[in-house]
């Protein structure tokens, strides 16, 4: 378990960064927390002749928010951060809760967001209420910056729509409307460091009364090979109003669209049960939650 030679460079600008990215090509990786990346070179999964680290880059890391636009969340904002951030817990809760599950607190303190979505695990912690929450990403070059919703940036089961040349630099997630609320939770083998069986967020927004549903988005992680959008769920719920009949119909709507292998970590007749468990708390818990505000 031991690294092979590489060469180490560490940009202190955006534009050094990718004159690098440009010149090295398929011979370099990018670095932000290591914390998949390094696993992968010591069993030879991967090896990169160079790594260029991004963790010097300023304006590649941190959070900011502008009132109706919303949040930029830098690609090298550590897990850590988002977890303690007050606005992100305060707007975003299901950021929040996801970021808090994700690994120890050692693992918190290195990994960043943008590497949780590049590296695009199925059962990934962040990208699933990144998605409810309808984060877009931007992607830079030498040539310039292109903007997609992060679910068409997660091609598949670690595959991701960067091209040549270029790096996630920020997410960009919109301002949440008034009486919404996110929630985010998962199920796995045990309650310590282990990886999702089934991972679910919620992003939903009720009508003036309080009661009519007007807006939802439900996320699914580990159930696909990326965040899978429930199209059966909103369409079920939206503009009805909330109760436990519609709530049961949309926990087996989001069970039978779910599309789960099984593996190791669970059967796919365990993951439809729970896909059911997790929407039917989820929603409940956002409808309540939307109700306090
Ligand atoms: C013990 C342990 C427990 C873990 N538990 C969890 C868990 O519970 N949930 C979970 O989701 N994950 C978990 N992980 C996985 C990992 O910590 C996360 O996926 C983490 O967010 C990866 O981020 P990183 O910054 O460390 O990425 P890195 O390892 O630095 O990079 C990962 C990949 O993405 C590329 N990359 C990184 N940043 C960018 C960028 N800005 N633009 C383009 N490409 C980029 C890298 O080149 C590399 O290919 C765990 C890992 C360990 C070691």
């Amino acid at each position: 378990m031991y690294l092979d030679h590489f060469e180490y460079h560490a940009p202190q600008t955006s534009g050094q960064a990718m004159d690098l990215i440009e010149s090295l090509g398929d011979k370099a990786r990018l670095l932000a927390g290591g914390t998949d990346l390094l696993l992968m070179m010591k069993d030879k999964t991967l090896k990169p002749e160079h790594l260029i680290d991004i963790n010097n880059v300023e304006e590649y890391k941190g959070i900011s928010y502008e009132p109706g636009k919303g949040a930029v969340i830098g690609a090298t904002t550590k897990i850590a951060d988002l977890e303690h951030s007050t606005l992100i817990q305060e707007k975003y809760y299901a950021l929040h809760q996801a970021a808090g599950e994700l690994g120890s607190t050692q693992v918190r303190t290195m990994a960043t967001v943008g590497g949780n979505s590049c590296h695009a695990s199925p059962a990934a912690e962040t990208p699933t209420p990144l998605v409810a929450l309808g984060a877009k990403v931007v992607l830079s070059s030498t040539s310039g910056e292109r903007e997609m919703p992060l679910e068409e940036f997660i091609t598949g089961n670690r595959m991701n729509a960067l091209a040549e040349g270029e790096l996630l630099t920020r997410f960009l997630v919109p301002d949440l409307p008034p009486k919404s609320a996110s929630r985010y939770s998962y199920i796995g083998l045990r309650d310590a460091m282990e990886i999702d069986a089934v991972n679910m967020a919620v992003n939903l927004t009720v009508e003036d009364d309080g009661r009519t549903v007007k807006d939802l988005r439900l996320v699914m992680g580990s159930v696909a090979p990326r965040p899978l959008v429930s199209t059966e769920v909103p369409s079920l719920m939206i503009g009805k109003e909330f109760d436990e009949k519609l709530l049961e119909k949309a926990a087996q709507a989001a069970s039978e669209e779910a599309k789960p292998i099984s593996d190791i970590r669970a059967s796919a007749e365990y993951r439809r049960k729970v896909v059911a468990v997790l929407a039917r708390r989820l929603l409940k818990n956002a409808f309540d939650a939307v109700r306090e505000v």
